[in-house]
């Protein structure tokens, strides 16, 4: 078998600027992977696949600046047909990698928007969902916990360390005064803000508030300091950012079994691809690390597939699928998000 590729950069601008943990937004830079097959014996093309390679500066391991990061996709391109044989050679550039298997799966079925068969992707179930709060004053940030309370999520994501720590104190219990921990599941991510000196100090601080999890609390690639405040933590850790370039077994291995996390979060673009997540998966299950999935920015050709893919596992967590609404020139979907779940309308 052989494939032809091409790619093409996209431009997607927010509705409305959002801020992340990486500063705040205005647009989103994310390359299409154009896949086809090449019929034997003449170079007719059958069909076309799309592929999203989408990336966060300063986040992606594989995005460095954009002449970089397309010359990679070029030679990619060029070499596709043994790429495709051998995907794991990829699993350092993960987005490049989903892009490519997203663009690989689409290609072996009927219907280019069911990647994988699923009661989820035949429309029979929804997958429950964490609300995303965005960044911003208390004010906006109480504002869309009560528009997200009302549209039915029950689950709820903020990301802290960006404010004043007192301040994001007082959001969290004003958000407890109305809603308690059985009504409303709460789910903080630090994003790496918290210092050494300070992190259990916080925790205990945030403790008080029942809060389901936080992520990544102190900066990745210190796992010794990690796995002493997983030990004693007063509140479960899910691990991100550690995550980011710990490639192979051995290494993913040995990283969970030292930190020992209450959960970790995947996500494709930036977790190795399919291929890198499946192994993740793999090992936190063996290592009984609850986990759940959480796209990263990406457009809906990306969420569309990171949302079949975690459809196929049993995995009754809230995950992180609710991104889609972000642009204004998002690609067409047959996902939509009612009550705190993410559908696929059939
Ligand atoms: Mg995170």
């Amino acid at each position: 078998m052989s494939y032809k590729a091409s790619f093409n950069k996209k431009t997607f601008l927010f509705k409305q600027p959002s801020g992340t943990s990486r500063g705040v937004l205005t647009e989103k830079h994310a390359w299409f992977i154009s896949l086809s097959e090449l019929n034997t014996g003449n170079s007719e093309t059958v069909e076309e696949s799309l592929g999203e390679c989408s990336i966060i500066p300063g986040l992606s391991p594989d995005f460095v600046d954009f002449d970089s990061y397309e010359k990679k996709l070029k030679e990619v391109c060029e070499n596709i047909t043994y790429y495709i044989e051998n995907l794991s050679e990829l699993e350092q550039y993960p987005s490049i990698l989903f892009g490519v298997e997203t663009a690989l799966l689409g290609l072996k079925i009927q219907d280019e928007h069911k990647l994988f068969d699923t009661p989820f992707t035949r429309g029979e179930i929804g997958i429950p969902i964490n609300g995303l709060i965005w960044m911003g004053s208390k004010e906006f940030m109480l504002q869309q916990i009560e528009e997200k309370v009302k549209v039915g999520f029950s689950c709820l994501k903020l990301k802290i360390g960006a404010l004043d720590f007192d301040t994001e104190l007082e959001i969290l219990a004003s958000i407890r005064k109305r809603f308690s921990a059985s009504d409303i599941e709460l789910r903080v991510d630090a994003n790496g803000a918290f210092s050494l000196s300070d992190v259990f100090y916080k925790l205990e601080r945030l403790s008080k508030f029942h809060l389901h999890s936080i992520e990544q609390p102190i900066k990745a690639g210190q796992w010794k300091e990690m796995a002493k405040i997983c030990d004693a933590t007063p509140l479960p850790i899910a691990l991100d950012e550690e995550l980011i370039g710990v490639i192979g077994r051995n290494k993913k291995t040995d990283l969970i079994q030292l930190i020992n996390p209450q959960y970790i979060i995947l996500k494709p673009s930036l977790h190795g691809g399919i291929l890198g997540t499946k192994e993740w998966i793999q090992i936190a299950n063996a290592n009984s690390i609850p986990w759940w999935m959480t796209s990263a920015l990406e457009s809906n050709v990306g969420l569309n597939c990171v949302s079949q893919f975690a459809s196929t596992f049993e995995n009754s967590l809230p995950q992180g699928l609710g991104t889609g609404g972000l642009y204004e020139n998002n690609t067409p979907s047959k996902l939509f998000i009612e009550g705190g779940h993410i559908f696929m309308s059939h």
